[in-house]
């Protein structure tokens, strides 16, 4: 299937500009890899835009947590480490 085929609304267009931010500057502590996912927790509303992202390794599935649920826990996709989101270094 190809990604650019895909129909995607605004919720899912949002969706991944969202989660493109919270990815950018971010890198693994442990090996430095810019290769990381936002580990999204729970049951995610499927939706082409998250197929999207899982297809393209911007998201991974953190398996269903009631307690401690984080939307900001990464995970580097060449160690598999998971650590916590950190802010990037930017001017306003
Ligand atoms: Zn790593």
């Amino acid at each position: 299937m190809n990604l650019k085929e895909m129909r995607l609304d605004k919720k899912d267009l949002r969706m991944i500009k969202e989660t493109e931010r919270i990815l950018k500057g971010q890198s693994c502590p442990f090996c430095s890899s810019e290769k990381v996912a936002q580990i999204r927790w729970g049951l995610p509303m499927f939706s082409q835009g998250m197929e999207q992202l899982l297809a393209q390794g911007k998201v991974v599935l953190g398996g269903c947590v009631l307690d401690e649920a984080d939307d900001q826990d990464m995970q580097c996709l060449d160690c598999e480490k998971t650590f916590e989101f950190h802010k990037p270094k930017q001017s306003r």
